[in-house]
């Protein structure tokens, strides 16, 4: 479903990545794991279109992305729930699940959409017409990733989502991200958190210094003396 092949990407300086290669296949859920300024974003970003010097090839069913405007990518069925969040603070929860319909085909469907968001989220459901900027970190996180669905998105780029949240609302995002892919939806998992990460993944990669050291699948990586020693705490 989304090949990278050699992917070096810089922002003016030295490469923040260096020849990655790595896939998802349908209906995988792949994780990325990787200490701080690893490029675990810059990777996400380059996806979609969001790093203007990344090099090499990034193909999702058969399209080339690179070069490709980031405004159209989201139409190819990637959704993007960068870092930090970013809702719209001043915005409902309902207005901005709706942004994240802006610009997709298929509007009539959309209030099935919102159900869909809210079976998922019930507490959305419950807060849908407070302000986005007054929610918690977690409800947040929810109201960013249920944007991204609303786009109906056949790949999910999710960039830390425990990232600062309380254990009981990470294990709550975690149950999510782990329905969100029974339904259907192939997920490309980037976090520092790697004992989330590999108790949700298929498979994984580790990334050091913007180069790919060691991937396979979650159950190999989470045996793996060096990822348990660097990732892991034990
Ligand atoms: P973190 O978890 O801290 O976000 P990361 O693995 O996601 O780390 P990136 O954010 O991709 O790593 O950063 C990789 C490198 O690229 C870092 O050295 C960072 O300083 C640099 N970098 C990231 N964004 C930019 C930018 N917009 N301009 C210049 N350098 C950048």
């Amino acid at each position: 479903m989304l090949e990278v092949r050699d992917l070096c990407a810089a922002y003016g300086g030295p490469d923040v990545l260096s020849s990655v290669t790595l896939e998802v296949k349908a209906g995988e859920t792949v994780a990325v794991l990787g200490a701080n300024t690893a490029g675990k974003t810059t990777l996400l970003r380059s996806i979609s279109g969001l790093v203007p010097k990344a090099r090499g090839t990034i193909a999702f069913e058969g399209a080339a992305l690179l070069g490709r405007a980031a405004h159209t990518i989201p139409g190819l069925g990637i959704g993007h729930v960068p870092e930090g969040r970013h809702v719209f603070p001043r915005m409902t929860t309902l207005d901005n699940l709706m942004m994240g319909a802006f610009g997709h085909r298929g509007a009539r469907d959309i209030p099935e959409r919102v159900e869909r968001v809210f079976a998922l989220f019930p507490r959305l459901k419950e807060r849908q017409a407070q302000m986005a900027g007054s929610m918690s970190g977690g409800e947040q996180q929810m109201v960013s990733i249920g944007r991204a669905l609303m786009g109906q998105p056949k790949l999910l780029l999710l960039d830390e989502p425990s990232h600062g949240l309380a254990p009981i609302v990470v294990d709550e995002l975690h149950a999510a991200i782990g329905e969100i892919n029974r339904q259907g939806v192939s997920v490309l998992l980037v976090e520092q958190n790697a004992m989330l990460a590999l108790s949700v993944a298929h498979r994984g990669y580790v990334l050091e210094a913007g180069h790919v050291v060691l991937s396979g699948t979650a159950q190999a990586l989470s045996d793996d003396p060096g990822v348990r020693r660097a990732y892991l705490g034990v």
